[in-house]
Formats: C-alpha cells, sequence, structure tokens
C-alpha cells in the first residue's frame, strides 16, 4: 500500500502516537504567549547564541512575553548540546521555578530545550539517564515543553528524543529518551527559517530527506508514519534546491521544507531510522561534523548498498524495494511501473542532490580511512531494510570521504 503504483506492505498491527499539538504558519510566533499562559506566566527560554537572538523576531517575541506577563530566565546553547551544557543549563532552570520550557532555534536548541525540561524533574547529569551511556531509567515526568524551529531538518519538534553529544575520542552521541517527551506544542513558523544560509538550509533539508526515507522503508514503519513520510517527501521535491537557490526568500518553498522537516521528526518517532543514523551517531561522538553534512553524505550510498543486497536476497516482489520504488516515483517525475527502474531513479536523484547541493565530504572535518575501523565498530543498522556487513559499511565511508 501506500503508492500509487507499487502496492508493498499490508497493514500490521500499530500504534500510533502521542504528537505534539501542531500549530502551523506564516506568523505563527506571534501566538506564543497564548501556548504559554496554558501552563503559567514563567519560563525558561532557551535560543541558540546569535542568529534568532540577534534577529527582529527576538525583540517581537520579548515585547509578546512582556505584554501577556510572561517572566523568562533566558539560556543559550551553542553548538550541539553536550552533557556538561544541559546539566549547567538545568541548574539555572531550576532556580528559576519555570512552569514550561520553550525553546526556539535549530535541533540543537530544541534538543536542549527537551533535555532541560525533562532533567527539571530530576536529579544528577543527564548522562545517568541517556540510552548506551547511562543507567538510570527516566521516570518521564517533565516540565511542559514548546519547540520552536528555526531549521528545517531535525524534526525535533515531533521527536521524544534530544540527541547529546561529547565529541572527541571517547566521545559519544546518544539520545535522552521516554514516550513522554514528546513536546508538547511543535509551534512552527516558516518566516523563522528564511534567514538560514544555504549551507545550513541544504544540510537541514538533507537531513530531512533522510529521515523521511529511512522512517518510510523502516522495519518498524506503520501505515501511518508511512503516509507522512510520503507526504514529506513529496513536499521535499519541489522545494529543496528552490529553498537553496531561487526560492531562500520565498516563504512558500520554506514553509514546504518547515513542512517535510516536521513530518521527518512524526514519521522518525514512531518508526525509528535507519543505517544513516547508524553511522551519524557513530561519526558525530568522535568528529565535530554538522548532522545534516553527515546525513547528506551517506544517504545516497547506504541506499545504494541496502538496495542491492534486498535484490540478492529477495526474488522480485520484496516490499522494501516496492517502497524505495514509491520514494523514487515521488521525487521524480518517473511514469515507470518497473520497481527496479524506480530505485535507480531514486538514487540518480540522491547521487545529483549531494552534488548540487555542494555537500562536503567527511574528510573536510578530519574524518580520514584511519577512523574507519571504530566508525565500523560503533556503527548500528539499526531499523534498516536489512543489516548490512562491515565491508558494506566500510565501502559506504569510503565513498563518503
Ligand atoms: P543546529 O541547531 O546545530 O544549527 C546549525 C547552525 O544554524 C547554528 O550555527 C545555528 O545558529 C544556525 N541557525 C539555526 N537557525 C538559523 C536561522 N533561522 N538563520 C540562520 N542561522 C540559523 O543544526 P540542526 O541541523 O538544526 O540540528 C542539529 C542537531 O539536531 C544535532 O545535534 C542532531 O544530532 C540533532 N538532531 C536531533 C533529532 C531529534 O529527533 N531530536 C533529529 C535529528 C537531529
Amino acid at each position: 500500500m501506500l503508492s500509487d503504483r507499487f502496492k508493498s506492505m499490508a497493514v500490521n498491527p500499530f500504534a500510533f502516537g502521542p504528537t505534539p499539538r501542531i500549530v502551523f504558519g506564516d506568523g505563527s510566533l506571534a501566538s506564543i504567549a497564548e501556548h504559554i499562559t496554558r501552563y503559567g506566566r514563567s519560563i525558561t527560554l532557551v535560543t541558540g547564541a546569535s542568529s534568532f537572538a540577534g534577529s527582529p523576531h527576538f525583540k517581537t517575541l520579548v515585547n509578546n512575553l512582556d505584554k501577556a506577563g510572561i517572566k523568562y530566565c533566558r539560556i543559550s546553547v551553542s553548538g550541539e548540546p553536550s552533557p556538561e551544557i544541559i546539566d549547567a543549563a538545568v541548574r539555572e532552570c531550576k532556580k528559576s521555578a519555570s512552569r514550561a520550557v520553550v525553546a526556539i532555534g535549530g535541533g540543537s536548541v530544541l534538543d536542549a530545550g527537551k533535555a532541560i525540561a525533562a532533567m527539571a524533574m530530576v536529579d544528577g547529569s543527564v548522562t545517568e539517564y541517556m540510552e548506551v551511556v547511562g543507567t538510570k531509567k527516566h521516570p518521564g515526568n517533565k516540565l511542559p515543553f514548546i519547540a520552536v524551529p528555526t531549521t528545517s531538518g531535525t524534526g525535533s519538534e515531533a521527536t521524544r528524543n534530544a540527541v547529546i553529544s561529547k565529541v572527541g575520542p571517547q566521545g559519544f552521541k546518544y539520545s535522552l529518551r521516554h514516550e513522554n517527551f514528546m513536546p508538547d506544542v511543535a509551534l512552527v513558523d516558516p518566516r523563522l527559517m528564511l534567514s538560514c544560509p544555504v549551507g545550513i538550509t541544504a544540510a537541514c533539508g538533507m537531513d530531512a530527506l533522510t529521515q523521511l526515507l529511512e522512517s518510510f522503508v523502516s522495519t518498524k514503519a506503520d501505515p501511518i508514519s508511512s503516509a507522512l513520510a510520503l507526504s514529506g517527501i513529496k513536499s521535499i521535491k519541489e522545494n529543496l534546491l528552490a529553498a537553496c537557490a531561487h526560492g531562500a526568500g520565498d516563504i512558500n518553498v520554506r514553509a514546504c521544507m518547515a513542512y517535510a522537516a516536521l513530518m521527518s521528526g512524526l514519521a522518525l518517532a514512531h518508526a525509528g531510522l535507519g543505517v544513516v543514523h547508524g553511522f551519524a551517531a557513530a561519526i558525530g561522538g568522535l568528529f565535530n561534523v554538522p548532522h545534516g553534512v553527515i546525513c547528506g553524505n551517506l544517504l545516497a550510498p547506504c541506499i545504494k548498498i541496502t538496495i542491492e543486497r534486498l535484490k540478492e536476497s529477495s526474488s522480485g516482489n520484496n516490499p522494501f524495494l516496492a517502497k524505495y520504488a514509491a520514494a523514487g516515483a515521488a521525487l521524480a517525475d518517473s511514469d515507470s511501473f518497473d520497481i527496479y527502474a524506480s530505485c535507480t531513479v531514486l538514487l540518480d536523484v540522491l547521487y545529483k542532490w549531494r552534488e548540487e547541493l555542494k555537500i562536503p565530504n567527511l574528510s573536510r572535518f578530519g574524518v580520514s580511512e584511519k577512523d574507519s575501523a571504530e566508525i565500523i565498530k560503533r556503527t548500528d543498522c539499526k531499523n534498516n531494510p536489512i543489516k548490512l556487513s562491515a565491508d558494506d559499511v566500510s565501502r559506504i565511508l569510503k565513498e563518503s570521504l
């Protein structure tokens, strides 16, 4: 199901939810006080160091908060959040008696806000509660959390995890995760994305596309997550290249990208991700590479090898190949009914976009062949349609250096 042409999946049992209350639209930031006052009049406000805070939107926000009598404790987060940044921010939040957390920024800021809202209710460092590195189970209570994205990529405004990293040879990149950590409100105002420069728009757009494709073909996909993912893929088709060129100042183009990113978050929160994100966790813990650059680089080679292995292991009517074919048909103007031909169309588009969007190679960030063994050891295939071997992972990495 889910594709007009490539019938593929049965409807197996599934559960879908929770989702945030979604408020989407040009100018929607103006309504933020109305959402905050449901929880109280004292908040922790998390932003990045400069881009939003230096924009006219910030002054308007402060005026709106003042008018509504909302007091705020301001925390600024620069770069992808580390445990130290979260722990220090949580101390500030606890001192402030905040009734809610509001985060306005890229995925890094949203993840920081999500983690602060969760850690404000417990003692100890965030590392103690994180997947893989921690040993404690978070009880799942949190301060109400409002997420306002300023990039179109991570979909963190609609996911239940916050990615925290410590970068270096002993580094890690894992999540603080709980079903209850889904933001209460995802307020998506595409006007906030108009200022995103081309490199960030491209990398974030490739992150959203990776999340959409990986959740669409995930072994945990369900009919709703698949429908949302396909709708996001269609929205990216016309708009990713435009957002990085003539359409960068076009609010409708930015809205379509913001919608795609939102769909990617909803889809991944329910269906999980694949091997590209296995790589992203491994490489992101070892090197300072923007998350979207890792995804943009590895997406095409990961799908290429996955499709090769699926073809070898099945005779023709493989439901995952049918889904890749449906994604190919959605991303390109292809009218083929042939599954293999449509998979090739998908790969052609992904390689072409990586080129056209000038996604830098990983070697630009210091990743080299000598790091292969460590990266391969750390790379998990997650919910990829088929498990890849260490040789496959090594081949993918070589192509992306
Ligand atoms: P980011 O938040 O790190 O921001 C990248 C840069 O863009 C920063 O310099 C920031 O200041 C700037 N920026 C943000 N908005 C801008 C705007 N409107 N105009 C101009 N500049 C702007 O990048 P990101 O890709 O949005 O987030 C990456 C982080 O999100 C990573 O840590 C990644 O692991 C995480 N992530 C989380 C999830 C999740 O579900 N929680 C999913 C995917 C990725």
